[in-house]
């Protein structure tokens, strides 16, 4: 696995690192991997000798979406032999069809191995023209490269990558609270949030007992494609129904969703203090609908303290589908579920909604008990996030240089 950002972290380098190889061991629990591992400015994810091969994809898929990987290579370690080093190569290549270009790109990190780049460019090049002949060499832009790396008394050879979604560990970057609902644009925030290494904390507001549970399994169902990633640790539940039933009563129709949504922010705020996190995150987007104008994203702010980021502002619903759709949530987002910003939901919503007026409509709402009240109520469902996991991982972080590697083994 490479990983291109954290390298630019100075002296935080090494606690970065060893976050995201924590994080990849945690990840990888029921992968057929034998242990992870760091090697000068990688990290090298060794599979069982007995891994079948849609397994070690899958798993290389896996790693490609963690956090802080830039890009997932997946070929083979072996001696530093010439014999087993072209074999290698060989099968690297051999794996990579269907292709028409390639080239050999050698490199050594210690004189300590006598054959220099140029040379090892040279000889397995050679070795490889041999054995594909019908397979032209390009040195421009060739679809294929294969890697011959000589590090630390090993080879290793890979000619397959994929790229990952880059960013930064999990865990390094603190904790926000991400308001959650079943929608495609939620989802999305959090996982931008996540990418940047912050540990997020979810909090859905179900219009529970005026509706039906569906969107909380449609959450529930979200919150368990991100964990695969380690982008979500707990999800907060709170029903929220009766009190929108109180609030649509109560407060001039028009402004009922940004006095919904202001509650929501209080709630949010107060779960974000007790857990520690130091921001809230939504799904909005300007203009999106009607909550979504600057008015009334500024009427939402002025309820709570917290900074809130919204992760999606100046994107438009095309460009977060697909991101959803990366993402593997888009399909779960699309089931309808009674939402509870729908129920009690007014004809002509404010779009600019004034402060002063909203502040005063709030007086008739015992808000702060309100809040007080559903802080008891809420619910808590727990997730496996690694900056959160408490256990040790299963998989081992045994040294490099106490690889078996007797035969070619695969390695990502
Ligand atoms: P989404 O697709 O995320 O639901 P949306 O386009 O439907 O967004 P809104 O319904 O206006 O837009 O919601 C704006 C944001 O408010 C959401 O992205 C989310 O962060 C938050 N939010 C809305 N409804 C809920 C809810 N029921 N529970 C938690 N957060 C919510
Ligand atoms: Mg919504």
């Amino acid at each position: 696995m490479h990983y291109h950002e954290l390298g630019l972290k100075g002296h935080n380098r090494t606690a970065f690192e060893k976050r995201l190889m924590y994080n990849v061991r945690t990840l990888l629990e029921n992968a057929p991997v034998e242990k992870v591992t760091r090697i000068s400015g990688r990290i090298l994810v060794m599979y069982l000798p007995d891994a079948d091969t849609s397994a070690v994809a899958d798993t290389a898929d896996l790693l490609a979406k963690v956090p802080g990987v830039a890009r997932v290579s997946c070929g083979f370690v072996c001696e530093r032999e010439l014999d087993t080093m072209y074999a290698a190569a060989d099968l690297a290549l051999r794996e990579a069809e269907p292709f028409t270009t390639w080239k050999v790109v050698a490199r050594r990190s210690h004189t300590d191995f006598a054959i220099d780049s140029m040379e090892m460019n040279q000889l397995v090049g050679a070795y490889l023209c041999e054995h594909h002949p019908d397979k032209p060499v390009r040195m421009k832009r060739p679809d294929v490269e294969v890697h011959v790396e000589v590090v630390q008394g090993h080879a290793y050879i890979y000619a397959q990558s994929i790229p990952g979604v880059g960013g930064l560990p999990v865990g390094t970057a603190g904790k926000v609270v991400c308001l959650l609902s079943s929608g495609i644009d939620s989802p999305v925030a959090m996982w931008r949030m996540a990418r940047r290494g912050a540990t997020c904390i979810g909090v859905h507001f179900s219009g529970r007992p005026q509706t039906p549970s569906t969107s909380e399994y449609l959450v529930d169902d979200i919150a368990h494609v991100l964990e695969r990633f380690g982008g979500v640790a707990r999800v907060y539940v709170v029903p929220f129904g009766d009190y929108q039933r109180d609030i649509a009563g109560m407060v001039p129709p028009s402004l009922r969703i940004i006095i919904y949504r202001r509650l929501m922010m209080r709630i949010a705020q107060r779960i974000a203090r007790k857990e520690g996190a130091k921001a809230l995150v939504t799904g909005e987007s300007l203009g999106q609908v009607a909550s979504q104008t600057l008015d009334n994203l500024a009427a939402t702010n002025a309820a709570v303290d917290m900074q809130i980021f919204r992760p999606l502002i100046g994107n438009d619903k095309l460009e977060i589908i697909a991101d959803a759709q990366k993402l593997g949530t888009f399909e779960i987002s699309s089931v309808q579920a009674p939402d509870c910003c729908t129920l009690f939901m007014p004809r002509s919503p404010e779009t600019h909604a004034k402060i002063a007026e909203v502040e005063a409509a709030e007086e008739a709402l015992p808000w702060q008990t309100w809040v007080d009240e559903i802080m008891e109520k809420i619910e808590l469902h727990e997730y496996r996030c690694p900056s959160s996991y408490k256990g040790k991982p299963s998989v081992a972080a045994k040294d490099a240089s106490q690889a078996h590697v007797g035969e070619l083994s695969s390695l990502a």
